[in-house]
């Protein structure tokens, strides 16, 4: 492996605790959203990348599993002090690679921080179950031992938090771990890696490799990967799912979404405004959680369509790094033409386009900021069922308004839907709520609440086609899916010898 310094200006891997160059030649733009300015060049690891990385972490892999739980904690509890001092920090990264508002983005990483604190307590989550005496002289108990070499393929939207939903929980689980990040906004992965360091994580045990399919693939079909943790759109989560299945691998694929909040006739009005207009134009609707459709009961929709039209056109686009900003560019001209092209889609279709944030230039949004990926909030009215933006994730900051009659059509309207990801209700009536929160078939419910991302000790994960896999990502599932379970049975018989046993033990 050459040096990182040996090549200028590249965003490179991190791999046996140093920074590598690595093999291949081939690299990808890392642009600036808010102003279209290339910053860098992010490697696209070649296989041998991802083989060395590997490599290492499973070099490091028998002395990280020997070490006590509670040394393992004390170095995530050095790694939390060092992200809470670096926060800002990470943040301006998030920022200048995302383009996401540079206040979202330290919500971002105070998000990821919380499942690092969780990790901290793994002495406790790695505690067996212990029975004494199952029969005469013989003890039996559990414990749970890390699986080896794990691997985290993460999205562009969330480059800190996503990835922080993985390897905290499986490096204190004794794991080692190699993250393929988004070659979009590659660099806050290289600087935790730096960070761990200093805690004084052992070289080799959170490694990281930048690239696309070919690292992908590498990681996904490697035979000393044993689990796969991968966070995408739907499609590649699918493939993931099944091509690491086949490698024999566990695997937690966690897809797109396409997330519902009702308005049920009673709710406050000002209150259901300010949750659709934040939770749908947050981070420019590049969230996993992000509301694209508002499905409004009965004759709410009269109250709600004047307020959001008028908060739509006054959202402040501004260059993400402004304080002022709500809400910042689109990641990349490629995710913008899709967009676009969406809201093109969605009038040819019959909705009614309120308000189209096509026309916004980006030339009120900051210096420097013309030839950025800009646009405004975009609101459509009377969607339907049929229509294409109503079926497919758009990942845009568009808002679907679909009218319903009643409560029941609104809980199958979203049961129909093929994505399972988040969802919301507001409403006064408890009664609506408790069964809005029985009957909907998604994994993530918030009632009253926009964007229910579960806490860390309660771990996050859709239903449906937002999620392949028997876990959820973080909190005790996260331990159990880093953990295999062992049950040992112990007996020190008398000196006496009693003979062979031929009969099926039973408890005596
Ligand atoms: P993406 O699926 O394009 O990329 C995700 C990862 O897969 C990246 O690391 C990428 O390099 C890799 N990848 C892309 N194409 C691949 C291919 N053909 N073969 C192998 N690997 C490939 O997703 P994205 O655009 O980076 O992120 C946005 C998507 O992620 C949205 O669909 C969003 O809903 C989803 N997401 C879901 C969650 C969740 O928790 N369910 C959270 C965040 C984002």
């Amino acid at each position: 492996m050459t040096a990182a310094s040996s090549k200028p200006g590249l965003i490179a891997h991190y791999i046996a605790g140093q920074h590598a160059a690595g093999e291949s030649s081939r690299t990808q733009d890392v642009t600036n959203p808010a102003t279209g300015a290339v910053t860098g060049k992010v490697a696209l690891g070649a296989i041998a990348d991802v083989n060395a990385a590997v490599a290492a972490a499973n070099a490091a892999f028998p002395a990280w599993a020997d070490t006590p739980p509670i040394r393992r904690a004390r170095v995530m509890f050095k790694f939390l002090q060092l992200l809470n001092e670096h926060k800002d920090e990470l943040a301006h990264l998030i920022t200048a690679e995302h383009g996401k508002v540079f206040t979202d983005a330290q919500g971002e990483v105070s998000r990821g921080i919380d499942i690092v604190e969780f990790a901290c307590g793994i002495p406790q989550l790695l505690k067996g179950d212990f029975t004494d005496q199952v029969s005469t002289g013989i003890d039996n108990w559990t414990l749970r031992q890390p699986l080896g070499v794990v691997a985290g393929i993460t999205p562009f939207n969330f480059p800190v938090m996503v990835p922080m939903w993985m390897f905290p929980v499986a490096i204190a689980a004794g794991n080692t771990f190699v993250l393929k990040p988004s070659p979009t906004d590659p660099s806050p992965s290289l600087r935790i890696a730096e960070l761990f360091k200093e805690a004084g994580l052992p070289d080799g045990v959170f490694n990281v490799v930048q690239g696309d399919k070919v690292a992908v693939d590498a990681l996904i079909e490697h035979p000393d990967v044993k689990a796969v943790s991968f966070v995408g759109s739907t499609p590649i989560a699918n493939y993931i799912y099944e091509t690491g299945a086949r490698h024999g691998k566990r695997v937690q694929a966690l897809g797109g979404a396409k997330n519902h909040m009702v308005v049920m006739p009673d709710a406050d009005i000002d209150q259901t405004v300010d949750a659709l207009i934040g939770a749908g134009y947050g981070s420019a609707g590049e969230r996993c959680m992000a509301i694209s459709v508002a499905v409004l009961v009965g004759d709410v929709a009269d109250k709600v369509i004047p307020k959001l039209i008028e908060r739509t056109k006054t959202l402040k686009v501004l260059n993400g790094t402004n304080l002022a900003a709500e809400m910042g560019p689109i990641v990349t001209r490629a995710a913008h033409e899709r967009i676009t092209g969406y809201i093109a889609q969605g009038e040819k279709e019959g909705a009614k386009l309120l308000v189209d944030g096509r026309s916004f230039d980006g030339s009120t949004a900051g210096e420097g900021c013309g030839d950025g990926f800009w646009m405004g909030g975009t609101l459509f009215d009377h969607v339907t069922p049929e229509m294409r933006i109503y079926k497919e994730e758009i990942f845009g900051p568009v808002l679907s308004c679909v009218r319903v009659a009643n409560f029941k059509d609104a809980v199958d309207l979203i049961n129909d839907h093929e994505f399972g990801n988040g969802v919301s209700c507001f409403t006064r009536d408890g009664n609506v709520a408790r069964e809005f929160s029985r009957r909907i078939q998604v994994g993530m419910v918030g009632i009253n609440v926009p964007i229910p991302v579960p806490m860390a000790w309660h771990g996050f994960g859709g239903w449906k086609k937002s999620l392949f896999g028997d876990m959820h990502a973080y909190g005790e599932e996260g331990v159990r899916f880093y953990t295999k379970q062992k049950s040992i049975m112990q007996r020190w018989p008398e000196s006496t010898p009693k003979g062979a046993e031929f009969v099926m033990p039973t408890a005596k």
